[in-house]
């Protein structure tokens, strides 16, 4: 594994990281969870991502992570990043969401619980929140990393000029920010329009999450939808409509130049996510253990030459 500076700060991230959003949750399968994050820790991987709700149902990727935490990694507490997060709909009522001081630190509190930890590494404001000042959101993950909770904040899904607030906002507070957590893939691109200079500006670590699109910038979907990929489960974020024949045929010729690099379609997504040196890591999902292999593995192949990049971007154009 190779480990690469968060920012500014003092801390390293994996550049292959784990998100628990699915295949962690309590309709899933346990030891396959388990087999998942023990062999990702094995390979490297120290960082594991998580959120209050996580899940189906919400808070059991939590529930289902401090089990294998308490049963197998306890005593590697202090090599492991774990992270969590509050800002998307976790329980009924006017607290349970969005950006308030009520919501966050009651969040974070359960989420401690149900993961049985006294503190993770890096707490989140998941999403903006339009109807909160950002003083009170920002003061809450001040509080919170204050308070022992967490170690490190961090902001999710702000737009530039907002992570450029949340940031003048918590180096005021004392409590800086260190990481923001964006979509970002070969076919979602936003962060290219302004956010990744904010970050490297301020010296601000940035953790891609959905780098394969949710597997769609695989080779998964190159002859349909296979019986229990993510497109083909009903509850799913990712719908059968979002396999678009036209992004299946960007898929087929990009698979092309992944070929001639000795990479699988997956290992081409990740590695031109992290081709840019702002990107401190990517953040995988996986349903099981050989997805996580194979994204690790990217670190035997080589940088792109200017020539396979110009190549993508015409294919992605
Ligand atoms: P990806 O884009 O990496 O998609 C992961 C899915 O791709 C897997 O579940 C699997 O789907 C498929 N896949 C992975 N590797 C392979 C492979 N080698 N070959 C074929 N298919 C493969 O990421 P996610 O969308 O899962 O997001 C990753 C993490 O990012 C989350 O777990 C979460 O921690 C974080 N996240 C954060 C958000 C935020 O708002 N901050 C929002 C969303 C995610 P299949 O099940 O079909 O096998």
């Amino acid at each position: 594994m190779q480990y690469s500076r968060c920012g500014k700060s003092g801390l390293d991230l994996p550049v292959v990281s784990l998100g628990l959003w699915h295949n962690f949750g309590g309709i899933d399968d346990y030891e396959n969870g388990r087999d998942m994050v023990l062999s990702a820790f094995e390979l490297g991987i120290t960082h594991f991502d998580l959120a209050n709700n996580y899940g189906p149902p919400y808070g059991s990727a939590e529930e289902n992570f401090g089990k294998i935490l308490k049963n197998d990694l306890l005593q590697y507490r202090d090599e492991l990043i774990i992270t969590s997060k509050a800002g998307w709909d976790m329980w009924p009522g006017p607290y349970g969401e969005w950006g308030s001081r009520k919501y966050l630190i009651a969040s974070c509190n359960q989420s401690l619980k149900r993961m049985g930890l006294e503190y993770v590494d890096i707490f989140y404001s998941h999403r903006p929140d339009p109807k909160t000042p950002m003083e009170e959101t920002m003061m809450a993950l001040d509080q919170i990393v204050r308070s022992g909770k967490a170690l490190y904040a961090g902001i999710s899904s702000y737009d530039p000029e907002q992570s450029q607030e949340a940031i003048d906002i918590l180096k005021s507070l004392g409590t800086p920010c260190l990481v923001h957590q964006p979509s970002y893939s070969m076919f979602n691109r936003w962060v290219e329009d302004g956010l990744l200079d904010v970050l490297e500006k301020n010296g601000i670590g940035s953790v891609a999450f959905s780098p394969l699109f949710q597997g769609l910038l695989t080779d998964k979907y190159l002859k349909g939808i296979p019986e229990g990929s993510r497109a083909s489960k009903a509850d799913s974020y990712l719908k059968s409509s979002d396999i678009r024949p036209e992004l299946v045929s960007k898929v087929e010729e990009l698979n092309k130049i992944a070929s001639v690099r000795g990479q699988k379609m997956s290992q081409l997504a990740l590695s031109w996510v992290l081709r840019d040196k702002r990107i401190t890591s990517v953040i995988i999902g996986a349903s099981k253990v050989s997805q996580i292999e194979d994204a690790v593995a990217i670190l035997d192949h080589p940088e792109f030459t200017s020539e396979e990049l110009e190549a993508i971007e015409e294919i992605l154009r």
